[in-house]
């Protein structure tokens, strides 16, 4: 046990410390990818970096300026940037933005239409059709520049307050948001002649799933994942350091195992990113495997310093159930949790794969009022490693039974 809190000391401690951002397209994120592979190929691992097209984003700040007042605005994540006036006009809803001439004009979207981030347009694993819509209208819209007025929404933006209303380097309008207060403020200047500067660049690179396998290569495969990607501006330790780790340490609990199956560690690279780009990649690339899985373990937000780890499960087979429920059982810190859809297991559940979800209880009892994902404060100091190995040691004992 004293061994691996060690090594997970010094894994999160690279993660989060030594690698300063860890962001899709950064040289952070290629560090990061390049750390992992070097890790698993040392434990004897076989190892793979498909490589995908990646963008990165710089944020140069941004003001808007109406008559002598000025108002706090934020560059919408991968953005064009923006330097002009128009005359700004307001939607609060769908049938508002349906009605409006926009053409050279500044947009303001506030209320229920800006109620919650938009999907970006390349998702496809979740995809309401109303965000689609307004995506459709808005690019149809003609309009110069768009400023979003955002609530709170923990369980849709993580902890982020305002939240970009899009966060998508697929759409071209100039996008800057303000918090709900800052859009109060600013609609009795509804006509009036609006100033932005937005200033902000998008930077074309490449990322790097890393994937580690072992054992016989047609035997049935168990897909152990967790994503490495972490949001812009946040050291991203509970969301996902944590995760890498407890495949960093599965690396080390299983690089004896001889079972009948081939274990595959992958650490994805995209859950945070609007193009989903590694997953994307990856289900290309198993498009014929999925049906040769037995069994997706993900591990996502997993660690925190409070509570316990939760397993959720998806569509298991009654052997691996009643397996799994043993395991469990011996690890007093660990429970059962209820079934939650925002992360990478997802996509296994999606392509008829049995999937455990793993994760921290608090994070789920507190989805919809917590303020840490995707900030500043998702950092080591909130972490416990207890856990993330003990997870890990769990973990490879059900892979030892199945
Ligand atoms: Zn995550």
């Amino acid at each position: 046990m004293n061994d691996l809190i060690k090594k997970a000391k010094s894994y999160l401690k690279v993660l989060c410390k030594d690698i300063s951002e860890r962001c899709v397209g950064s040289e952070g994120n290629r560090t990061a990818t390049q750390y992992a592979e070097k890790i698993f190929h040392d434990l004897g691992w076989t190892t793979d970096m498909p490589e995908f097209r990646a963008m990165d984003w710089h944020d140069g700040g941004a003001t808007l300026e109406i008559e002598d007042k000025s108002f706090e605005v934020l560059v919408a994540p991968y953005s064009l940037g923006f330097t002009g006036e128009a005359e700004l006009i307001q939607a609060s809803t769908v049938e508002e933005l349906e009605a409006l001439n926009a053409n050279n004009k500044i947009l303001l979207l506030h209320g229920d239409i800006a109620k919650e981030q938009l999907m970006p347009k390349g998702f496809v694993f979740y995809n309401p059709e109303e965000h689609q819509k307004i995506i459709k209208l808005i690019e149809e819209s003609g309009a110069k520049a768009l400023i979003s007025a955002t609530g709170r929404n923990a369980a849709l933006a993580g902890g982020v307050y305002p939240f970009p209303l899009i966060e998508d380097g697929d759409v071209d309008i100039p996008s800057i948001y303000m918090t709900e207060e800052e859009g109060i403020r600013l609609l009795p200047f509804i006509g009036k002649n609006a100033k932005i500067s937005s200033i902000s660049e998008r930077v074309y690179g490449s990322g790097y799933n890393v994937i580690a396998s072992k054992g016989p290569t047609n035997a049935r495969k168990i897909v152990i994942t967790a994503h490495i990607d972490a949001k812009k501006g946040t050291p991203g330790a509970i969301d996902n350091a944590t995760g890498v780790i407890v495949l960093f340490l599965l690396a080390d609990l299983l690089k004896d195992y001889n079972g009948k199956h081939q274990i595959e560690l992958v650490a994805f690279n995209g859950e945070d990113y609007y193009a989903v780009s590694g997953q994307m990649l990856y289900v290309q690339q198993n498009m014929e495997q999925f049906k040769n899985m037995l069994l997706n373990i993900n591990v996502d937000g997993a660690g925190y310093k409070e509570g316990g780890s939760a397993f959720s499960y998806f569509d298991l087979p009654k052997d691996i159930k009643s397996s799994t429920d043993a395991v469990i059982e011996s690890y007093p810190n660990i429970s059962k949790g209820i079934q939650w859809v925002q992360g990478d297991h997802s996509i296994f559940v999606q392509f008829g794969v049995p999937a455990i979800a793993v994760t921290s209880e608090w994070f789920m009892t507190h989805i919809d009022d917590q303020d840490i994902t995707h900030t500043p404060k998702d950092n080591p100091t909130i972490v416990n490693l207890e856990p993330i190995v003990e997870i890990a040691e769990a973990i490879a004992d059900l892979i030892k039974k199945a």
